[in-house]
């Protein structure tokens, strides 16, 4: 990646904006030194960084590194949707949408969850339009969980977790999936849950890992939410990058649907991560919540993009297999190439993410490896650590993405078995 043209934002060079040559369009980016640790924060925010994504994307342009780090594709999303959001923006659909989405998209989302999940929900009633799955979240979080309330992540989380539930005064508490497989924890888990939980939080496909919860690891948490009165939120954006096994939406067993929020968005399934369109399905009890947060958070999504994402969510299922069966190869590509650079991969079932263990190169802990990776070999990933209540427990983990074209992951993978030796 070549950087074209740099404009200055703001003073200080706190801000710019970059062009790079590859045609990815305008980055607006932070310089990492200064944006950590200065200026004024409330205190609910006081203990976070930039975010690592953040972090690791202007480190790749200022290094000049393939960027594995940042899970968004290089490649366009499909043209069809690109197309119909040409085409409502010029029918003149431009003006603020209905607070929790246009009817024609809660349908197309309603449809959808059917398709997947064989749930029959109500669109006006159920179902939410946010701006991206990180605004369901949000929404969620401050729309249902108050100061004091226990809620149950296992880390490896996403970051937004943590840093919405401290801005909702939640309690968290963490269970850690460890490698080698990732499989929950079943006595800890139990040990955890009480009638002080409000609610858990699950992600799978699970980003970082890629793991994906089994129908009894599924039945386990459902089996502790019912006992103890407790909700499950659960992020499934990853949903159709699911490879080995069949992806299980927690709220079709039984008895979860009432207590179950279930977040996903377009930005993954259909390469437009920049589009931010996401959304809550939930029973009208729990979606009157979402929805009140929702209204004061950002009130409404982007009206043409909701058209677009209409008609998205209608593509006939071999846009689907094709997605799926390009990122398969696209994974292989990846993990045989880290193979043979020397880590030890773990197995990922879902996702566009690998984690792999990097210790057999000799570094302390993985911020120390990915600085050396990004200097030196000219490769970004991201570091696990942050995503652990304890950062210990990531240290010898890195992840990977292969949300990139063919030729940019071979790039990688070259530079690694080039230039990546045992210290
Ligand atoms: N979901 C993306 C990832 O995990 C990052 C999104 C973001 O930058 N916040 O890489």
């Amino acid at each position: 990646m070549h950087v074209a043209e740099v404009i200055i934002l703001g003073k200080k060079e706190l801000w710019f904006q970059m062009r790079t040559t590859d045609g990815m369009n305008w980055m607006e980016l932070t310089f990492v030194s200064l944006s950590n640790g200065s200026g004024q924060v409330a205190k609910r925010l006081e203990k976070f960084k930039t975010t690592i994504f953040t972090q690791m994307s202007s480190l790749a342009i200022k290094h000049g590194a393939i960027n594995l780090g940042q899970g968004f594709p290089n490649f366009d999303g499909p043209d069809f949707v690109k197309e119909a959001a040409i085409q409502a923006i010029r029918d003149g659909n431009n003006q603020y949408a209905r607070g929790y989405g246009i009817p024609t998209f809660n349908s197309a989302i309603a449809e959808r969850f059917k398709k997947d999940s064989g749930l029959v929900v109500d669109p006006e009633t159920e179902v939410t339009v946010t701006s991206g799955c990180t605004e369901a979240i949000a929404a969620t979080i401050l729309g249902l969980i108050n100061p004091g309330d226990e809620v149950i992540l296992f880390a490896p989380f996403y970051d937004s977790y943590e840093a919405t539930l401290s801005m909702a005064g939640a309690n968290v508490k963490s269970v850690t999936l460890c490698p080698p497989d990732f499989s929950v924890p079943v006595d800890e888990l139990k040990s955890v849950f009480s009638k002080k939980t409000r609610a858990i939080m699950i992600n799978t496909p699970h980003n970082p890992t890629g793991k994906m919860f089994t129908r009894e690891e599924l039945e386990l948490i459902a089996t502790l939410c019912i006992e103890n009165d407790a909700l499950a939120f659960t992020d499934e954006v990853y949903d159709k990058l699911a490879f080995e096994v069949d992806h299980i939406s927690i709220a079709s067993l039984p008895g979860m649907y009432d207590r179950t929020v279930t977040m996903n968005s377009l930005g993954k399934t259909f390469s437009l991560t920049g589009w931010k369109i996401g959304w809550a399905i939930a029973p009208a009890h729990l979606t009157w919540g979402v929805r009140q947060a929702h209204a004061f958070l950002t009130f409404a999504t982007s009206t043409p993009m909701q058209w677009a994402a209409s008609v998205a969510l209608r593509a006939p299922d071999t846009y689907y297999e094709e997605l799926k069966k390009d990122y398969l190869a696209k994974k292989l590509i990846l993990v045989d190439g880290l193979k043979s650079v020397g880590f030890f991969v773990y197995p990922s079932s879902g996702t566009y993410f690998v984690v792999v263990d990097h210790t057999p190169f000799g570094f302390e802990n993985d911020i120390e490896f990915c600085e050396y990776l990004i200097q030196e070999v000219g490769v970004v990933a991201i570091p696990t650590s942050v995503f652990y209540l304890n950062p210990e427990e990531g240290k010898n983990l890195v992840r990977f993405t292969f949300s990139k074209d063919e030729a940019t992951l071979r790039a990688a993978v070259e530079r690694m078995k080039l230039k990546l030796k045992r210290r």
